[in-house]
């Protein structure tokens, strides 16, 4: 087979300039790797070369190795034979990095003589957040260059850094000012060979590297890869360089075949085909600099700083200069609180407070590309403000509504520009979920979408594509969880029972702990609102309703489905009197339940709904579900999202897991085996 070269070798002088050119992101797949072992043992066989410099061509240097190898056997040469050859070359070869230098293809870097980087270059080892470890001695040369404690926080986090953060750490050794290529040829005309392996460990404090340890670990609750990471880094310390490389490798190949690690991918590469539109309908409306946020409630102003973060214009709207105070407190609170987690340094601080125009004039809007409307859920309010919007906006402005239960169709009909409206569902606290659902409406043009898309990125938010319809995809999928935990409820479990059964299959907080620290009073509004509506088939547990009825609002008031003191949850005999109570009117009898039992009715309903939804078309795609749970509802994210964790599941679960739910579902909508097996057969 002929292939097209992904290494062009040029010669500057005495110094060879090896140019890795395979675009996107220049992966450092089999055939790099290849062409990247000819090349260094020909510049140590060559009289006329001194030194070489390994580089990357386009936007990048390497950014990761090819995923699209890890489902599969392995390829030679492997990475640590690459940088094996590096280390024995007799002449120096250096790495010159820009835009990303990442995972492999930083410990490429790592493997060289030395390391010099542009100034806007990220580095970093982001191996744990795809269930592995660094495999080709990054857990072995990092320690040696920042020190133990560094390595560990860095490799198990998988942080980015920055060229300056990572000069100062000793990670490089120069930041390029000007043409990288030009300093680098210079800089590797006077390096020597200086394998870093070779190196000794920096002294460490064993008081800062136990603690690097034990946040590593609390952070990264029970996932193999991260204790894998701590104990490689550790082996650097104790074990022959040899033997501990050796280690390194062995546990990258265990973890690279883990569940863990397959699901991560999944989740990788679904981040990447969501939101993505075909290419004729993938151009933005326009270039989005200038961004209006309309209410600084609790959405609104989190929503601002999320655009301020991102580098946005942001003119703030209120309707009165009360309210538009109190939502620039809001905006100073969390920007304190960033201030405090060093996320923002008080220049970066300053600098967004200058690109930030709070108003009460609408007609300060005028020169907005976007506008995002967070008011209050309530479709006269929203309606009225459209129609004042399209009074003072260019007639080419985009208006998103951040609703989350109202009918964007009937909102964009108020609109004399209907193709420009489209939803951007933002996840609370707004600054910091990563999850966007960006709705599109039955107008909305592709134009539109393709913009809301690419500010969703520019947000860094994960985008996902949503139909217009009720709850759109997390809401609706939420609620139908959530009345299953009810059902269990009202049929014999407790409330920490079945947050307990979820915490222990892998989610952040259980349904009901969850509830408490939201507010009941909310969904009680919207309950009490529908009940004229209601359908008396459709089964109806009123456990919520008394709790409310009793003052009990969740965590704000001190209790909900627990007692809250001295910051702690409790189990509060008061609730359980009351299901108790609930129980006995409708004359059930309280069953048994396993935390199996729990953990089957309630992944079962994720996954009916799920299913539901594919087929009524709400969402565009099965990993485009998995990305929504576990990006804004806590779904445990080394699962996969519960799409990717069904396929896994013996159809006999999950038949028997639908039945259960089919019989607890008095009149609601419940999917089918075959539904099911249809789905996950032909959509992952
Ligand atoms: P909120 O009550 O905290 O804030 C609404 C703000 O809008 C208030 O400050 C109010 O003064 C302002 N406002 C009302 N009418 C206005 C007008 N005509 N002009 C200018 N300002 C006006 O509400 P919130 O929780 O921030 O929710 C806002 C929107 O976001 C709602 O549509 C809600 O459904 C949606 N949402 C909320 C959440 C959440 O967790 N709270 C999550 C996702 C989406």
């Amino acid at each position: 087979m002929n292939l097209t070269p992904v290494l062009h070798v040029q010669q500057d002088g005495d110094v060879a300039v090896l140019i890795i050119d395979n675009p996107p992101i220049n992966a450092a797949s089999a055939q790099v790797r290849r062409e990247l072992l000819m090349a260094i043992e020909r510049v140590d066989a060559s009289d006329d070369i001194r030194a070489a410099v390994i580089m990357g061509q386009g936007r990048g240097f390497i950014a990761g190795s090819d995923l699209r190898e890890f489902g599969q056997p392995l390829q030679d040469p492997q990475l640590p034979e690459v940088i094996a050859a590096i280390e024995v070359c007799a002449k120096p070869v250096v790495a010159a990095l820009h835009g990303a230098a990442l995972g492999g293809g930083f410990e490429l870097a790592l493997g060289c003589d030395g390391r010099i980087a542009s100034q806007a270059c990220l580095l970093g080892l982001p191996e744990v957040t795809l269930g592995i470890i660094p495999g080709a001695g990054g857990t072995q040369r990092l320690p040696r260059l920042a020190g133990m404690a560094a390595a560990v926080e860095l490799i198990c986090s998988g942080r980015r850094v920055s060229a300056v953060d990572a000069l100062k750490s000793g990670m490089i050794d120069v930041v390029a000012d000007g043409d990288l290529r030009a300093a680098a040829v210079r800089f590797a005309r006077q390096a020597c060979k200086r394998p870093v392996l070779a190196m000794p460990i920096p002294e460490a404090s064993v008081e800062q590297l136990d603690k690097a340890c034990s946040l590593a670990l609390s952070k990264g609750r029970g996932r193999p890869a991260v204790q894998a990471a701590i104990e490689a880094v550790l082996d650097a310390a104790r074990l022959p360089a040899a033997q501990a490389l050796s280690n390194e490798r062995e546990a990258f190949q265990r973890l690279r075949s883990s569940p863990e690690a397959a699901a991560l991918r999944h989740l990788f590469f679904a981040e990447r085909s969501a939101g993505r539109l075909p290419k004729a309908d993938a151009t933005p409306a326009m270039h989005v600099e200038q961004v209006g946020i309309i209410g600084a409630g609790t959405m609104g102003a989190a929503i601002a700083v999320a655009f301020l973060d991102g580098g946005f214009d942001v003119t703030l709207i209120e309707q009165s200069p009360a309210a538009l105070a109190a939502g620039l407190e809001r905006i100073e609170a969390i920007h304190a609180k960033q201030l405090h987690s060093k996320k923002l340094t008080e220049q970066d601080l300053h600098q967004r407070l200058q690109r930030l125009h709070p108003s009460c004039a609408f007609e300060a809007l005028a020169g907005c590309q976007l506008v995002v409307e967070a008011v209050f859920e309530d479709m006269a309010v929203k309606l009225e403000l459209i129609k004042r919007l399209d009074a003072v906006l260019p007639a080419e402005t985009i208006i998103a509504s951040n609703t989350s239960y109202l009918d964007l169709d009937v909102i964009a009909a108020a609109s004399a520009r209907p193709g420009l409206v489209c939803g951007l569902h933002f996840f609370s606290p707004a600054n910091v979920m990563p999850l966007l659902e960006v709705v599109r409406g039955a107008a909305t043009t592709s134009q539109t979408l393709a913009m809301a898309l690419a500010v969703g990125k520019r947000l860094g938010k994960v985008p996902v594509i949503a139909a217009n319809a009720f709850g759109f995809i997390g809401n609706r999928i939420y609620a139908a969880y959530r009345r299953q935990c009810e059902y269990l409820l009202e049929d014999g479990a407790s409330p920490q029972q079945i947050d307990a059964a979820m915490q222990a299959f892998g989610f952040a907080m259980g349904p009901f702990a969850v509830a408490d620290l939201s507010g009941l009073d909310i969904a009680w509004r919207i309950r009490k609102a529908a009940a004229p509506d209601r359908d008396p088939r459709i089964r109806y547990v009123a456990i919520a309703d008394r709790l409310c009825e009793a003052g009990r609002l969740g965590r704000k008031t001190g209790a909900g489905y627990y007692h809250y003191a001295d910051e702690k949850r409790l189990v509060d005999p008061f609730v359980e009197t009351l299901i108790a109570q609930e129980r006995e009117k409708k004359g059930l009898v309280p069953q048994v339940f396993s935390d199996a039992d729990i953990q089957q009715r309630l992944l079962g309903s994720l996954i009916s709904e799920a299913v539901l939804l594919l087929t009524q078309n709400v969402a565009q795609q099965a990993s485009d579900i998995d990305l929504v749970l576990v990006n804004g509802y806590g779904f445990p994210r080394w699962e996969g999202g519960p799409l990717f964790w069904a396929r896994r599941q013996d159809p006999q679960w999950l038949d028997a897991s639908l039945r259960a739910l089919a019989t607890a579902s008095q009149g609601i909508a419940v999917a089918s085996v075959e539904q099911v097996m249809t789905v996950l057969a032909t959509t992952i």
